[in-house]
């Protein structure tokens, strides 16, 4: 459900072209140059940094803000209030609903005359009083969207605390988040941040099961949660313990993973949570243990930075890498595989299929190349994959026609793509990112399904044959005369 907070003008007009509704998708630049006037520049410059854009730079899934709006959602005792477009708070609502979020969306609606007087800071920070209950709230997320960045709403005023209940304010706009894996980075940083910050003035809660006996690696991203426990078991040899898995789905779970002996960058793209673990002098190690190869690896950059003897690493790899070589061999994938998405992710899945003897010759991603996907990349080109990130629909549709995959995994244009021409397709974020990936578990999950999946392409076949001559595009159909184009009107 949403809630909507107090505004008396909600539903008049917009205040300029520059702030209309939904611009911030497509007029980046617009929208750009009045964030920066309107008193966002270090803002804009900290999102730059953090996600560098190009050659691909705008949004073609769904509103990036979509990222931390569920990273928030998803918390035990966190309050959520957008502030934004009506259209785009109810697009956001709406999928997060989709996605089962069982949680009130708070929206504080605006109006021209509240846009432009300021009003509009006064009704957020009523709302944020009204919510700070600390018997039901450990914090208050408030989010800007685009048109309340652009038109410098200025949400990092509001009181860092009211009655015990801590308030996170984000600038989220389309124009400089790409992507909403990124999005979760913005406030997964802005929470550590500020754990990290209470953490340095004293004694901080501790974890709800009590702090671990053994030194912990925090593990960053959202994984299938199989994995974080098969992830522990790894590390048991070495006498290390699987940490919070951030974005965490509670306030104290955060002093925890500052807490970590080591950071695993599990998913590449969290810049600035990354950039918190570095202040509180955490190390922070790549890539991620999937399959054989990057298991060993991990295993060994794990064990160094945490200062665990070479024979501890040595026994923990001899307890687990054989029975993933085991694995690998017991269920191979067969065939030439595309696979392209915007969850960050897509490299360690791409080695994986490598690993289990796919082809794999392209593989591409939303998010912008950072030194936490470093060695996968070097090792998927390594094996002769084409690896691209900030990649558009585009490069993705261009790589399924020059290599002709057997499967194409990607979003769900590219799925949608794929099945006209007949390929199989799988959606990345509903099937393979909804599975385990992480060491033995991984291994046979992915398996199974890449290998249902192209074993379905004669069928594919024989659907393209079943619709052939019903029309493509705008004439898609059964036409009695194909449709005329009016060219004077059109
Ligand atoms: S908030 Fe999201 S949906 Fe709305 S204009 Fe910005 S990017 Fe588009």
């Amino acid at each position: 459900m949403t809630t909507v907070y107090q505004s008396q003008t909600a539903g008049a007009a917009p205040a300029s072209k520059a702030t209309s509704d939904g611009e911030g998708c497509h007029a980046r630049d617009e929208m750009t140059r009045a964030a920066a006037a309107a008193g966002k520049r270090a803002v804009l410059d900290g999102l730059a940094r953090d996600y560098p854009q190009g050659p691909h730079d705008r949004p073609q899934s769904m509103c990036p803000a979509f990222g931390s709006l569920r990273v928030g959602l998803r918390m035990r005792r966190t309050a959520t209030v957008l502030s934004g477009s009506a259209c785009c708070v109810y697009g956001l609502s709406f999928i997060s609903h989709f996605y089962g979020a069982r949680r009130t969306v708070g929206y504080v609606p605006f109006s021209s005359e509240t846009l432009v007087t300021g009003q509009l800071y006064e009704d957020i920070r009523d709302a944020v009083f009204e919510l700070a209950d600390p018997e039901r709230l450990d914090a208050v997320v408030v989010t800007n969207l685009c048109v309340p960045t652009a038109s410098g709403v200025p949400i990092q005023k509001l009181p860092r605390e009211i009655n015990g209940v801590r308030v996170v304010p984000i600038d989220v706009p389309g124009f400089g988040v790409p992507t909403h894996a990124e999005a979760k980075d913005v406030l997964a940083a802005a929470m550590l941040r500020y754990a990290r910050e209470e953490a340095e003035q004293g004694p901080v809660a501790a974890p709800r099961g009590g702090r671990s006996e053994r030194p912990t690696v925090t593990l960053l991203g959202e994984m299938f949660p199989v994995d974080p426990v098969g992830i522990n078991m790894m590390l048991q040899p070495m006498g290390l313990a699987a940490g919070p898995v951030v974005p965490t789905r509670e306030w104290r779970e955060l002093y925890a993973a500052l807490d970590g002996r080591v950071v695993a960058a599990l998913h590449p793209f969290y810049t600035g949570a990354v950039r918190e673990f570095a202040e509180a002098g955490r190390p922070v190690v790549p890539s991620a243990p999937v399959g054989r190869d990057g298991t060993a690896a991990w295993l060994d950059a794990v064990g160094d930075a945490a200062g665990v003897p070479a024979a501890r690493i040595t026994a923990a790899k001899e307890e687990v890498l054989p029975a993933i070589r085991a694995a690998l061999e017991k269920t191979p994938i067969r065939g030439r595989i595309t696979l392209s998405g915007y969850e960050g992710s897509e490299l360690l899945v791409a080695r994986l299929l490598v690993e289990s003897g796919a082809e794999v010759p392209y593989v591409a991603t939303a998010c912008a190349a950072t030194p936490w996907s470093e060695p996968d990349r070097a090792w998927l080109e390594a094996r002769g994959c084409e690896v691209r990130y900030r990649a558009s629909l585009e490069d993705d549709l261009a790589a399924m026609d020059a290599f002709a995959p057997d499967l194409a995994i990607g979003t769900t244009p590219v799925v949608q793509a794929a099945k006209e021409r007949g390929i199989a397709g799988l959606y990345f974020t509903n099937i393979i990112s909804a599975r385990p990936l992480m060491g033995l578990a991984g291994v046979g999950a992915i398996a199974e399904v890449v290998n249902a999946a192209l074993g379905q392409a004669e069928r594919f076949g024989r659907m393209r044959a079943f619709f052939e001559g019903v029309g493509e595009g705008r004439e898609t159909g059964v036409w009695p005369s194909a449709p005329k184009t009016l060219e004077e009107v059109r």
